[in-house]
């Protein structure tokens, strides 16, 4: 139904050396920088778009790498886990090359009568590769190292940490449209049916938790997905009735968005799916160069010699 939220369109995270993050994402991960571009509000900061082949909506993780980053740390009021889906028998796969590369992760283990197997980024961020007991169709981008058997399809689920659920589930059951499906443990389980992909929130309820500190290695915002900028501003104003502080609607050039901080803490964003990543570029050449938007065009050569290389 098009006038619905229809799963995650997009997660934010900070990050530290932006060539470390690039080849761990692109390289160890073998996703595909799906857009390189710089932090709007601070362009001599790089922001990152890794995703599928074309860039779709809930399988897009964002970074904004500083160099100088200190430490996050995960806490209350935060989205503290990022699922990803992966084909069934691909787990063995990404546990060798995880030992290979000498990425931080956990043992293969089994949640909601699934397979998951938990991991890092080098900045410590917190991953899982969840193998799905529901088909997924999304077809992944494939690397010389990371074929398509094994590939990453896109998100699964995200994971929140809250000292009281009640305020957070009631944004997903009563605005989102979210319903609660199942419970392990102090984890909390919500889903919608708008979409097959991406659908899943996991909320877990730590009533001693102190709150994160967002810093690198740490998520900065969950963006749910929206069909276009008319339903976006529906959802304004369902937002503003209950009451919630919200943004105006923003221009990200790639997607029209909205931000407001549900009552756990965590910062939402609802984000449109129009114009989508090959706007600037095609859908082949998508982040093979640095795309600037308008304003900063004049001072391309200076950023171009601050901005670190990858390679
Ligand atoms: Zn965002």
């Amino acid at each position: 139904m098009s006038n619905r939220i229809k799963g995650l369109h997009h997660i934010t995270a900070i990050a530290g050396d932006a060539k470390r993050n690039y080849d761990f994402y692109t390289r160890v991960l073998g996703l595909r920088l799906v857009k390189k571009t710089v932090n709007f509000d601070d362009p001599e900061t790089y922001h990152f778009y890794y995703g599928n082949e074309n860039g779709s909506p809930g399988t897009i993780l964002t970074f904004f790498p500083w160099a100088n980053v200190r430490k996050g740390r995960n806490g209350s009021g935060m989205a503290t886990e990022i699922g990803y889906s992966v084909p069934t028998g691909s787990l063995e796969f990404w546990r060798q090359r995880f030992e290979q590369e000498n990425i931080t992760h956990g043992e293969i283990t089994t949640l909601f009568n699934e397979q998951y197997l938990p991991f890092e980024d080098p900045d410590g961020l917190n991953l899982t590769l969840i193998v799905s007991a529901e088909t997924d169709e999304r077809a992944p981008w494939e690397t010389d190292q990371v074929k398509q058997t094994v590939a990453i399809k896109g998100f699964y689920n995200v994971t929140l940490t809250l000292r009281s659920i009640k305020p957070t589930a009631t944004v997903l059951t009563e605005i989102f449209g979210y319903s609660f499906v199942g419970q392990e443990g102090n984890r909390y389980r919500y889903k919608t049916d708008a979409i097959d992909t991406a659908s899943i929130i996991d909320l877990i309820e730590a009533p001693m938790e102190a709150n994160g500190l967002g810093a690198g290695g740490t998520n900065h915002h969950v963006a749910f997905r929206v069909e276009n900028e008319e339903v976006l501003m529906e959802f304004r104003e369902k937002i503003v009735k209950r009451g919630f502080q919200i943004t105006q609607k923003i221009d990200r050039n790639y997607f029209y968005s909205l931000y407001f901080r549900e009552p756990g803490g965590v910062l939402f964003e609802l984000a449109t799916d129009n114009p989508g990543f090959a706007t600037d570029e095609t859908i082949q050449e998508l982040g093979s160069g640095l795309r600037l938007p308008a304003q900063y065009e004049s001072i391309r050569s200076k950023l171009e010699t601050i901005l670190p290389s990858l390679v």
